[in-house]
């Protein structure tokens, strides 16, 4: 299911008319020619329309179990097949992962994103992958997760727990896909999509940039996304972060300019979807940052600190979104009070279902 065989949807797939999913790749190549004020101008004028643009939605995100993946993705430090010195934890205990989400609600986040490096997840795994859904959602937080390739079975457990989101990211265009990646294919993930929109998740998606692929490469990744039945909820755009040991340690560097037109270009395609400032923001300016967000991005993921920072006040993304006069954006999912009764999600309770 690539570029060659894959039909695009019909073009209104929302409720919103202004939503497309019927985008050819040559309207999308298109877009990343214009120049660069038209396009910053177009991308922030579809922005206002759909978003207030001074608000961004603010998540954090927890490894619940870190590194020994068997999957080969180039860019990847959770590999087992690269040496990158990473410490290896198992699956983490439930309460602690639910102790660290109170923390990040405290700090201001109000979506609390849970990653596994797995292939996919062990049926033996799913109990305590429930219960952490309903013990964070318990604390009235968006919930996502993300455990690699998901069955049928598993994304209706997830649905029925109350997990808001599932991240599984598309990466790059089906064409450069193979350079990065081996041991399971783009259809393998356009299926694990499938399934999460079938059990009634919203769908969180993108992918990175910066790992040496080709403009044309970028209008093929966000194709793909723009011409999903539904687009994603959420779209993720990372910039590589090369970490030494990985395929791509020596990657040249990502073009500022070509990365913020990424981001324009993807708000533009999906102007209902949060497009999301995630991994190697570490590397940016405020200055990207900025025109990240004048692009159309309008999610971030707080770095680790937060989790340890004292005073959020000292936090940098804190004091970068207060110069520019932005605002977390206000979560109205859920209200649950800030200390839920742990009989709702401790696994071993006959409460929990
Ligand atoms: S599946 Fe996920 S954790 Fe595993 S190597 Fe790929 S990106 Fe890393």
């Amino acid at each position: 299911m690539t570029h060659s065989d894959r039909t695009p949807a019909p073009a209104n797939t929302s409720s919103n008319p202004g939503i497309r999913s019927d985008w050819t790749p040559g309207e999308v190549a298109e877009l990343f020619e214009l120049p660069f004020n038209d396009l910053l101008f177009r991308a922030q004028a579809v922005h206002r329309q759909y978003f207030d643009p001074n608000a961004v939605q603010i998540s954090t995100l927890l490894s619940i179990k870190t590194g020994a993946c068997p999957e080969d993705c180039a860019y990847c430090p959770q590999s087992t097949r690269f040496d990158t010195g990473l410490s290896v934890e198992e699956l983490m205990d439930v309460q602690a992962v639910v102790d660290q989400a109170q923390q990040a609600r405290q700090a201001g986040a109000t979506r609390f994103c849970m990653g596994a490096a797995w292939r996919s997840p062990k049926d033996r795994d799913m109990p305590a992958v429930l219960a952490m859904v309903r013990g964070v959602s318990a604390l009235g937080m968006e919930t996502c997760m993300t455990l690699g390739m998901l069955s049928d079975s598993q994304a209706e457990a997830l649905a029925e727990a109350g997990l808001d989101y599932y991240n599984h990211n598309l990466d790059t265009s089906p064409e450069y896909y193979r350079e990065i990646i081996s041991t399971r294919t783009y259809d393998d993930r356009l299926q694990t999509l499938e399934r999460v929109r079938s059990a009634g998740m919203k769908v969180c998606c993108g992918g990175i940039l910066g790992m040496g692929e080709q403009r044309m490469d970028r209008v093929g990744l966000l194709w793909q996304l723009a011409t999903l039945p539904t687009h994603p909820e959420s779209v993720p755009i990372n910039q590589l972060v090369r970490v030494p040991g990985t395929p791509l340690a020596d990657e040249a560097d990502m073009d500022a300019l070509e990365f913020v037109r990424t981001i324009a270009v993807a708000r533009i395609l999906m102007p209902a979807s949060h497009v999301r400032l995630s991994a190697g923001r570490e590397e940016m300016s405020e200055e990207m940052h900025a025109l990240a967000f004048m692009a159309g991005a309008n999610s971030i993921f707080y770095g680790d600190k937060l989790l340890t920072t004292a005073n959020p006040e000292e936090n940098r993304d804190l004091q970068l979104l207060a110069k520019l006069g932005i605002s977390p954006e206000p979560l109205t999912l859920h209200s649950a009070p800030l200390d839920p009764d742990p009989r709702f999600y401790d696994a071993s309770s006959p409460h929990a279902a």
